[in-house]
């Protein structure tokens, strides 16, 4: 990339129309090149059939697209690790999960993290950076248009605690949810936090997608330990923020707790569980834990254990699913995402 040029990717379609307004091109050119670039998958300028040739070598002269550099892992039941490696020598991860009527791209929003959850991977190697919005978005460029996979929804549950990366997360997903760039639905997109108290009225402000929030804990007792952002804003600090949320915006609200045997799926948990959500309306995704070399000590829970936490939930009148768990032989699962390979 030379130094004045601008990363593609990181710009709305608003944006680009300003550019080309401001330089005297017509404003449907914009409309052109965003249809080569999201609805065809073109990132060469000169293959831009219908623009004149000067205006393919001015794009080019002031707009770059990421070379992207990526590895790639299979696992058995087709999910599908992408280690991308950045300009500057780190490395993140995206998964690519099909199921039978979607597919899900989970992509990462920071090179590690910052918040140090007793039980993930990406947790351990500590904060690098934040990525921008060219990093983020080009997760999914990669593999919708170079890959060619079909993408139907995306979840920033990758590497990075996504509202610590705020402003560049909030462009990424209105992008993704723009129908002049990805076209992705409103409701296709989830950011997933570990409870960033301070983010979440604003980030219904800024976006119309979906926020899921990540729990591991339903006391503090038991919060505190497994994410130890609690020990900064507490359950009660996180229920209160929520309670203001606009009812027209509830549904968008995902609790994910990871279920650790003995840990976070006692029948205690559950009933702490039941207790924090009194009052909201919830829906819970119960993740099975992926068991990780790292973490010697913690073990999945049975699957009677599951059924019987998930059955209390379910009784109290909040709908609850259990995760498949997917990816697991790549080290691509929930949890287990890093900056090394393996
Ligand atoms: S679970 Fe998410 S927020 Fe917690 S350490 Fe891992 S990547 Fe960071």
């Amino acid at each position: 990339m030379k130094s004045d040029q601008q990363p593609f990717l990181s710009l709305s379609f608003d944006e680009f129309a300003s550019w080309c307004i401001e330089h005297k091109i017509p404003k449907f050119r914009a409309q052109q090149v965003f249809e080569w670039v999201y609805k065809k998958g073109c990132s060469d300028f000169f293959k831009m059939s219908n623009l004149s040739k000067d205006l393919q070598a001015q794009l080019d002269l002031n707009f770059s697209f990421p070379q992207v550099r990526m590895e790639e892992f299979v696992s058995d039941d087709g999910v599908r690790k992408f280690h991308v490696h950045l300009h500057d020598g780190k490395s993140i991860e995206s998964v690519w999960i099909p199921e039978q009527s979607r597919a899900t791209l989970c992509v990462s929003s920071q090179v590690g993290c910052a918040m140090a959850c007793k039980f993930c991977v990406t947790g351990l190697q500590g904060f690098m950076r934040n990525l921008t919005v060219e990093e983020i978005l080009m997760q999914l460029y990669y593999v919708r248009w170079i890959k060619n996979l079909q993408v139907s929804n995306v979840v920033f549950m990758g590497m990075g605690e996504p509202m610590l990366n705020y402003d560049n997360v909030v462009k990424s997903v209105n992008q993704m949810t723009s129908t002049k760039a990805f076209e992705l639905g409103h409701r296709k997109v989830s950011v997933s936090t570990v409870g960033m108290v301070p983010k979440i009225l604003k980030y219904f402000e800024d976006t119309n997608a979906r926020l899921a929030i990540s729990l591991t804990g339903s006391s503090n007792e038991s919060r505190d330990h497994w994410m130890p952002i609690n020990q900064k804003h507490n359950l009660q600090e996180l229920k209160k923020v929520l309670q203001q949320v606009p009812t027209n915006k509830w549904r968008k609200i995902m609790f994910e707790v990871v279920m650790i045997k003995d840990e976070t799926d006692t029948d205690q948990q559950a009933k702490d569980l039941v207790h924090f959500l009194q009052g909201l309306t919830a829906k819970v995704n119960l993740i099975p834990y992926n068991e990780n070399p790292r973490f010697p000590d913690l073990k999945a829970p049975t699957r009677d254990q599951l059924l019987k936490y998930r059955d209390r939930l379910m009784k109290a009148g909040f709908h609850t699913t259990i995760r498949k768990n997917r990816g697991n032989g790549i080290f691509g699962a929930c949890g287990q995402l890093s900056s090394s390979k393996y």
